[in-house]
């Protein structure tokens, strides 16, 4: 119930009541309340820039932690670069250079992605530059683990066919060291024992006692054992593949037969002096893609410094051959 106002007018002198306008107090209470939005909304929107509010707080907390376990994870990608650098290198310098593959350059290591990019869907943040890189860093990370794991896959199949190699190389002697009576001549210029002229001495020649055992010298097939070429009476060839060949001639006794795998130090036959011989030895040859060379050089891994000086001092002597 509202109070019923009166005011003495001193023109009549009697009491008037106070008659109130409606329309004008619908118009005082709607500038209240339009003062009052305006007011709270200026005093919530200014002090939102000083005054931060526990979810707004909490919200900035989380995002510097993120910031902060980012930098860290960089931290970490840092290390893990450094650890493939060093693989990279060793790669590189080491294994590759070893087993006689090309170095793969930094370039083809390193190289990012081409073409579309790949990061769009993270742009259009604060952090984006953040994330885009630390993507982009990763991407590579991980593209030159890809390419350093292919290149030891190489190195282990070169690995395995070097070891195969060394394996079928005619790395040792035909007669073992103990049954050698003497190295009687070796390969270059020397005096024929029949015609008693210089000619070319094409192999090696081991003096041993008939009956002696003589071994192949490195992994292969036996292609020949016959007496068909003229001089080297019964004679075995080994192929060894990667364009070895080496031949063992004036045998005595065949024990391998042709189209027999042999394996190095295998008993391949006997000293004899059959063929166009002097005595009994071991006429011993080395061809490499067909072309007779010098079985001294092969010798380096089965002996010692002081057995391979005095095999090299012997076979340097200009003597007479036993052919
Ligand atoms: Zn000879």
């Amino acid at each position: 119930m509202s109070k019923v106002k009166y005011y003495y007018d001193s023109e009549t002198l009697s009491y008037k009541k106070i008659e109130r306008k409606k329309r004008r107090t619908f118009k005082f209470i709607s500038l209240f309340l339009i003062a009052a939005a305006l007011f709270s909304f200026l005093f919530v929107f200014i002090g939102g820039q000083y005054f931060e509010s526990p979810k707004e707080k909490a919200l900035k907390r989380e995002l510097s932690n993120l910031e902060l376990q980012f930098d860290l994870l960089n931290k970490k990608m840092e290390e893990a670069e450094m650890v493939l650098a060093n693989i990279e290198d060793r790669d590189n310098a080491i294994y590759r250079l070893y087993f006689e593959a090309n170095p793969i350059p930094e370039e083809q290591r390193k190289a990012g992605f081409g073409g579309v990019n790949r990061y769009k869907r993270l742009e259009g943040y604060d952090n984006s530059q953040l994330i885009v890189n630390s993507n982009k860093r990763i991407d590579i990370l991980l593209k030159r683990i890809v390419v350093q794991s292919k290149s030891l896959d190489e190195i282990a199949i070169l690995a395995e066919e070097k070891e195969k190699l060394l394996l079928a190389i005619p790395a040792i002697q035909p007669v073992s060291n103990e049954d050698l009576t003497r190295m009687a001549s070796g390969y270059g210029m020397r005096s024929d024992p029949f015609t008693k002229l210089r000619k070319m001495h094409w192999g090696m020649d081991f003096t041993a006692p008939r009956g002696t055992p003589i071994y192949a010298s490195g992994d292969g097939v036996v292609v020949r054992a016959d007496n068909n070429s003229a001089g080297y009476g019964n004679h075995i060839r080994i192929d060894h593949g990667y364009g070895y060949t080496s031949l063992y001639a004036h045998m005595f006794k065949f024990v391998a037969q042709k189209n027999q795998k042999v394996k190095r130090g295998d008993l391949i036959g006997f000293v004899g002096s059959t063929g166009r011989s002097q005595a009994p030895h071991v006429h011993y040859e080395i061809f490499k893609d067909g072309q007779r060379i010098n079985p001294m050089n092969f010798y380096y891994g089965s002996l010692s410094p002081e057995e391979f000086n005095k095999l090299l001092r012997h076979a340097s002597v200009e003597n007479q051959s036993l052919d």
